[in-house]
């Protein structure tokens, strides 16, 4: 099992989706890396896909409007926001 390491927010940030007040970001891969403008975070309360902007707050993205991102990469994005959809609605009971 691989380690993730979460980096905290000075100040939460809002998902621009559901609004949730986002208090650390995690890489994905086993690395101790800080978001830098242009990264790319799923919204682990609604899935959505953001992009962090210059002053590291989120903004809505759509991935499929993104230049030169490639299409395995796009996949694995879409395969993780399904998988926080699901939890999301088995959490609801749904
Ligand atoms: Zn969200």
């Amino acid at each position: 099992m691989r380690e993730l390491h979460s980096t905290d927010f000075e100040k939460p940030v809002p998902c621009p989706s559901c609004g949730e007040e986002l208090e650390a970001s995690t890489y994905i891969r086993n690395a101790k890396i800080e978001p830098t403008p242009g990264d790319i975070s799923i919204c682990f309360t609604c899935g959505a896909v953001n992009q962090f902007t210059e002053d590291l707050k989120l903004k809505a993205c759509d991935i499929d409007k993104l230049p030169g991102m490639p299409a395995m990469q796009k996949a694995e994005i879409r395969r993780v926001c399904a998988q926080v959809k699901a939890m999301r609605l088995a959490r609801k009971g749904n």
